[in-house]
């Protein structure tokens, strides 16, 4: 049987702790039920360096259920992605499979068990995407919509409405572990690893309590990070218009040049557009292709695994890598 660990960022979380730890408990106590789950699976809060009692709140629970809550302090405030990572990589040595969901449970718990069914049916990644977004305001909705189409165009493959609420294996979660960089984020990083995968949908529902903790600056921030981390494809557009720019300095040429021949132009005007058109272009192709050399160090440094086996035949029969 397969032991769950469900995997709870929390920061500032004191009103919905409770509510989501019953709500959470109540799920396992089912899927344990239909011997789905083992009956040793729990929860792993983790405290991102809480301001507020969210960790007394922890440590209570711990107290009142020790098997089936568990958690993780971290030392001070590390941000969403940072302490999801901590909180899958702890759980990674301690469970079979694990499902990583915000404290605010807006994300629909029912569909877990469906998640366990296709984790069962062979999938090592069940992605949670939100059929409509209705709950959210306009403001929020539209603005993350945008996102998730500026990242495709960008080259980013990420799962369109997905946000962290999935299910990971305990290989994809090793194979997560591999990824060192810094600059993390996991809606990007988790297609990377290949495997089945799958999808369940849900609706998300209001916050049970307290408010985003995913302010407007910090949504920002995160587009930016998701792009800047996986992508350098900016930099190739500061070489494509270097080159554009380029061909238009041909186009102005002609037409300085005619204007010259016409001769109803400033003295000096025709040489300084020829120099500005062609220059700037030239400009822009070097520091396109210096960029171009740092993108490519950019890529080596984060030192990503090149590929992750699944499987090999040898003559000795199969072997899972
Ligand atoms: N969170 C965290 N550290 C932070 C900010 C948020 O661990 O610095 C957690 C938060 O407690 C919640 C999840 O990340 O469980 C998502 O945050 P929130 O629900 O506020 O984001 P929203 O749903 O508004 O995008
Ligand atoms: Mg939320």
């Amino acid at each position: 049987m397969d032991k769950l660990a469900i995997v709870v960022p929390c920061y500032n979380e004191e009103e919905v702790l409770k509510i989501a730890s019953l709500t959470l408990r109540d799920v396992l106590e089912d899927l344990i039920h239909k011997g789905k789950i083992s009956d040793d699976s729990y929860i792993l809060f983790v405290n991102d360096g809480s301001t507020d009692r969210t960790w007394e709140l922890i440590e209570e629970e711990h107290a009142a259920y020790p098997t089936r809550v568990c958690g993780v302090k971290l030392a001070g405030n590390v941000g969403h992605q940072f302490a999801l990572t901590a909180g899958l990589i702890t759980a990674k040595d301690m469970s079979d499979v694990t499902i990583s969901i915000d404290a605010d449970m807006q994300d629909d718990v029912t569909v877990i068990e469906e998640m366990i069914d296709k984790f069962h049916a062979g999938c090592d990644v069940v992605y949670g995407v939100r059929k409509e977004r209705k709950t959210d305001t306009f403001f929020k909705r539209t603005t993350a919509q945008a996102f998730y189409k500026f990242m495709n165009l960008m080259g980013v493959k990420t799962i369109y409405n997905h946000a962290d609420f999935r299910l990971m294996s305990r290989r994809a979660v090793e194979e997560f572990s591999k990824y060192k960089e810094t600059n993390l984020f996991l809606r990007g990083m988790i297609p990377l690893i290949g495997y089945r995968t799958d999808s369940v949908y849900y609706d998300r529902k209001e916050r049970v309590a307290g408010e985003s903790k995913y302010p407007f600056k910090k949504m920002l921030a995160l587009a930016f990070n998701g792009i800047s981390s996986f992508s350098i494809k900016p930099i190739s557009m500061i070489l494509g218009s270097g080159i554009m720019i380029i061909f238009l300095s041909i186009l102005a040429a002609i037409y300085a040049l005619l204007s010259y021949f016409m001769g109803h132009v400033v003295p000096g005007w025709t040489s300084l557009i020829l120099s500005i058109w062609f220059l700037g272009g030239m400009q822009l192709i070097a520091i396109g292709l210096v960029g171009q050399y740092i993108g490519k160090i950019y890529l080596e440094v984060k030192g990503r695994p090149r590929y992750n086996i699944e499987k090999i035949l040898t003559g000795s029969g199969t072997k899972d890598a």
